[in-house]
């Protein structure tokens, strides 16, 4: 385990420590969390009433193995440990981007969270939806922050490694965007970087689990590639939690505009800084977002609001929003019919012995299950093992309707993961 302790002379608990550990299989990553908890025993409520709210990053629709959102092989494992510990008040409460929320699609059942969940009896509570309260952060930004977020009594952050074209990173700080209500997170980009921090400086998470697991890097959020990072960080303060995380791929905090406020705030300091750098090894160097075309920054000026509503309902249909996509202008072109997909069974002739569906099994299937189990508890129809299938052993049923375009981009690059 590698670990990193921001303020090791201040009296405890003093926010600040970082732990990361190895994990790629199922297995490893039930194992990590395992023993990360352990190591944090301490920080976890006392009260097994305690409201916890666990906030993954669910912002897009893009299966987890696509380095987009939360591993549901972390959720699993995390809310298990819960569980053993006897936690009775377990929410997962996420809001996704803007785009997702204003065609009503839902992330939970698209990334087959709600299926998953149902294991724990874990609510989910859709943040774009919650009442909230406004908070006023920087350039005229005042969206509204989700109750559920401001009254939970253990608050627990899931989030990514993930490259951001505008933020340049996405992980603990940049998860907190998420909290915001609906349409209300458009406040944020008024002066992105900076309301990144602002937020955080409003709340914090109690814990922090970070996804280490397949990253995005490239045109992230919504278009890079994946990669295999294989690390599970965690920490309880998102400033330092960030900082370490950028130097494990190979940034730096002056590389990442919203560290370099924590920075000027005092949030992080010169010798935080400086003592990473000699501390934590860079384990695996993030291939950069490109630079943002002209017609992208365009898109998100805030002068030009009311002409993107005015267009709004010719721009939103699927083949405008492909040639968007094309110029670059856009990362995302969203579906509005869910896919029908089931796993059904598993051609034995045409399986070899790579297990890697095995692996990647959020519910812990064995081979010989895989396939032959497929209602809840056992299988939540993930499609986990069918994406990371290279031989095209396992048997789907039903239509890919709006995953069509994301199977396109992004099966041959999840086998190979
Ligand atoms: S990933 Fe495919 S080929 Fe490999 S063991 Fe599983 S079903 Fe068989
Ligand atoms: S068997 Fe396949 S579809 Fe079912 S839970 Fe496991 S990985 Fe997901």
């Amino acid at each position: 385990m590698l670990s990193f302790v921001a303020r090791p002379d201040a009296a405890q608990p003093a926010r600040g420590q970082v732990d990361v550990v190895d994990a790629w299989t199922n297995e490893e990553v039930k194992a990590g969390i395992a023993e990360l908890l352990l190591r944090w025993e301490h920080r976890l409520p006392a009260d097994r009433t305690t409201a916890i709210v666990i906030k993954p990053n669910l912002n897009n629709d893009l299966v987890a193995l696509s380095g987009n959102c939360t591993d549901l092989r972390v959720l699993d494992a995390l809310c298990a440990e819960l569980r053993a510990r006897s936690y009775t008040d377990i929410t997962i409460a996420d809001g996704s981007n803007v785009g997702i929320a204003r065609r009503e699609i839902s992330t939970f059942r698209r990334l087959r969270v709600d299926s998953l969940v149902t294991r724990y009896g874990v609510r989910i509570v859709d943040l774009n939806k919650d009442p909230g309260t406004p908070v006023v952060l920087h350039n005229d930004a005042h969206p509204t922050v989700a109750n559920t977020i401001l009254n939970a009594g253990f608050l627990i952050s899931v989030p990514k490694v993930k490259t951001h074209a505008e933020a340049q990173l996405s992980c603990a700080m940049k998860n907190w965007v998420g909290i915001c209500c609906g349409q209300d997170k458009r406040h944020m980009h008024y002066d992105l970087s900076r309301n990144i921090f602002a937020i955080n400086e409003v709340v914090q998470p109690d814990l922090i689990l970070v996804d280490g697991l397949v990253g995005m890097e490239g045109n992230g959020p919504g278009d890079g590639e994946p990669f295999r990072f294989g690390h599970l960080v965690m920490s309880d303060d998102a400033f330092v939690n960030d900082a370490v995380v950028a130097r494990l791929v190979g940034l730096s905090w002056r590389d990442v505009p919203y560290l370099g406020h924590a920075m000027d705030a005092g949030a992080l300091t010169g010798e935080i800084a400086a003592r990473l750098e000699l501390e934590i090894p860079m384990l695996r160097p993030i291939k950069r977002p490109p630079a943002r075309t002209r017609l992208a920054k365009l898109a998100e000026n805030r002068s030009l609001e009311w002409l993107k509503r005015t267009v709004r309902p010719i721009v939103q249909k699927p083949e405008v929003t492909e040639v968007a996509y094309k110029l670059k202008i856009v990362q995302d072109v969203y579906f509005l019919e869910d896919d029908t997909l089931r796993v059904t069974g598993r051609a034995v002739e045409k399986c070899g012995t790579c297990t890697r569906c095995v692996g990647f099994c959020p519910t812990g299937l064995a081979l010989e299950d895989i396939g032959r189990k497929t209602t809840l508890p056992d299988c939540a129809q993930c499609l986990y093992c069918w994406w990371v299938c290279p031989n095209d052993a396992i048997v789907l049923t039903g239509e890919p309707n709006g995953m069509a375009r994301q199977i396109a981009r992004y099966k041959k690059e999840i086998e190979q993961l």
